[in-house]
């Protein structure tokens, strides 16, 4: 049987009032040059605007700083633009079409700005795209021009916007619904390498900037399918459907570099080119630097959902203006940090000692600083603008991480949830039950975040219980979430076996050349009593030489008992002191847990194999 044929689909323009397009202008020069037509300029005088920081990296980072030039016009003549703050312009009444072009200096390797050079472009829009007051909502449509330069002629394009005349990774036209989709889609464009895998059933691609020799994609899509189908069945385990049509994670590769910016359709990631499989290794086991690179997609992946979709009150919508504040990072990045390593596990891709290895090494990082005793989680997602982001060499005595705290009180809940109702519920349910409730029609209407207090208020729905000490205590409070007690009841063991014996000065050491300079004192410390300082520059040790490699030092340190007395000297800027330092035993922690053989196991539940698994 013959079909008589189909009308072809023509992908029907928007009436986008908005059009940009974006060019490169000067490669090594890093700047971008943009072109935004608003059709439709207000009456009183278009106002414009650039995002004063990023979705997903809580510091202010005033992108506009980086338009060197901007310049309107209207019907071929020019229009005034007056400066209304460090971020916004305002254009002079005009009758007709506003022109705006400017050109953006791109050349922040990070996943947070815009670069541009011969090898590659990347941007986000909230480095590019001025937004037009009052048109937000409106379509928004992007040419992005494929350079001229013969450097250029093998780009591609990559993005998860959606293609308006453009054909799949081509230089085009692409458009967005509003400002807000506009800019949740990085671009990435260059001679990238690209492998596309199906995880149930939605394409996911992997595309990989930078020279990578060897490279293994075929394993990266296996081992990448696996944590996404494990994802999306988590949240859906019925229907296993995706929240979005395709996925793409953007990969930078360099010598050194780590790091990663969640979107609702994809990830910008940076990563050690050593940390990629490559086809010259046979083996099949996963190394440490792969193991983060998986860990980090995993993480960004999780907040495909986490924070993209179930988001906290404070972001529906964003305010990009300024500081956005909510007390509930420790759920955003803290219980992703949590699922990130544990979806390696239920993935197949790690056991159960690999995992407990990774949980050990966030709770020696946890318990190594005494900012814990003085910064809960809550405050530490409050103040992230101004602390966690602005991190100095007194951080491990001032704060606390809620990425990493935050996913110890996930791990905290999980147990405390399966020991309240027997195994029935655990924390997967609250994440199911978020997702149901305020994430998966985030971006079909409902657009309604989660409050502190409804927070609560599932958790105390799910455990059945009253929750409230636990989140005065662990969350609000400061007090450290007793995992050795929480834990024994499913048959794993926690054990510290800090090195009390081990002479120690407590300080992180940094190196300045040849020189060890000390990068952190910690609080209490033996070099805090002394009266040394971070920055100080430790010159000899009892009379000996301290250089800059640490080894130098425990050497130095390991021929004295914990409680002698030592000289040390140092320079502070120019000037040489002198301190005498009691020396303590070594005050890093060193907690491990493992699974007891069964039989051992020490009361209570049931014990089921892998307890949190
Ligand atoms: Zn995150």
């Amino acid at each position: 049987m013959k079909k008589a044929p189909l009308k072809k689909a023509v992908a029907k323009a928007p009436a986008a009032g908005i059009v940009y397009t974006i060019a490169a202008l000067d490669l090594a020069g890093h700047l971008f040059r943009v072109s935004l037509t608003v059709k439709q300029p207000a009456a009183i005088g278009q106002i414009l605007s650039l995002p004063a920081w990023i979705p997903g990296s809580y510091m202010i980072r005033e992108f506009s700083r980086n338009i060197v030039s901007i310049r309107a016009e209207c019907g071929g003549k020019p229009v005034a633009l007056a400066k209304l703050d460090k971020h916004s312009w305002q254009a002079a009444p005009c009758d007709g079409a506003l022109v705006v072009e400017y050109d953006v200096y791109a050349w922040d390797l990070s996943v947070r700005a815009a670069h541009l050079d011969q090898q590659h472009g990347f941007f986000n829009g909230t480095s590019v795209f001025l937004s037009v007051l009052g048109q937000e909502s409106a379509p928004h449509e992007v040419n992005i021009v494929q350079p001229q330069d013969a450097a250029c002629k093998h780009w591609r394009v990559a993005t998860t916007l959606p293609e308006l005349k453009a054909k799949r990774y081509g230089f085009g036209s692409y458009q967005a619904a509003n400002y807000d989709e506009l800019i949740d889609h990085p671009v990435e464009m260059g001679d990238f390498a690209l492998a596309t895998f199906k995880a149930h059933g939605v394409p996911h691609d992997i595309v990989v900037t930078g020279k990578v020799p060897n490279l293994d994609l075929d394993r990266l899509c296996r081992d990448l399918k696996a944590i996404c189908e494990t994802q999306i069945a988590f949240f859906e385990p019925k229907s296993k459907k995706a929240p979005m049509d395709r996925y793409v994670f953007m990969t930078m590769a360099v010598g050194d570099g780590y790091g990663g910016l969640e979107h609702r359709a994809s990830t910008a990631l940076i990563c050690a080119r050593a940390d990629l499989p490559t086809t010259a290794s046979t083996g099949t086991e996963i190394g440490d630097g792969y193991l983060k690179f998986l860990g980090l997609c995993s993480h960004e992946y999780f907040h495909t959902w986490n924070v993209k979709r179930i988001k906290p009150a404070a972001f529906a919508p964003y305010q990009l203006q300024a500081e956005s504040y909510t007390p509930l990072l420790w759920l955003f990045e803290g219980f992703t940090s949590y699922y990130d390593d544990l979806m390696l596990v239920r993935a197949g891709l790690i056991d159960e000692a690999a995992y407990f290895k990774l949980l050990g090494k966030t709770v020696n990082s946890v318990l190594r600083g005494s900012g814990r005793t003085k910064q809960s989680v809550a405050d530490s997602s409050f103040d992230a603008w101004g602390k966690y982001y602005r991190q100095d060499e007194n951080a491990p005595n001032a704060i606390v991480s809620y990425y990493t705290k935050g996913s110890l009180i996930a791990l905290a809940l999980d147990l405390t949830i399966r020991s309240k109702t027997g195994g029935a519920q655990s924390l997967d349910d609250v994440m199911q039950a978020l997702w149901q409730r305020y994430g998966r029609d985030f971006y079909q209407g409902t657009a309604r975040g989660v409050t502190p207090a409804e927070v609560e208020a599932l958790f105390d729905e799910i455990s059945g219980t009253r929750m409230k000490p636990f989140f005065e205590r662990y969350i609000r409070g400061t007090d450290d979430v007793p995992l050795a007690r929480l834990l024994a009841p499913f048959g794993v063991k926690y054990s510290d076996a800090r090195k009390a014996e081990k002479p120690s000065l407590d300080v992180n050491l940094g190196r300045d050349g040849n020189d060890a300079k000390l990068a952190q004192v910690h609080q209490g410390g033996a070099a805090h009593q002394a009266g040394l300082s971070a920055g100080d520059v430790l010159v000899a040790l009892d009379g000996l030489r301290v250089t800059g490699n640490p080894a130098n030092l425990d050497a130095l340190l390991s021929r004295h008992a914990v409680g002698a007395e030592v000289a040390i000297h140092a320079f502070r800027r120019d000037e040489l002191l002198s301190f005498t330092a009691v020396l303590q035993g070594d005050r890093v922690p060193g907690v491990s847990m493992a699974i007891l053989p069964v039989g051992k196991k020490s009361s209570g539940l049931p014990r089921p194999t892998a307890p949190v698994l």
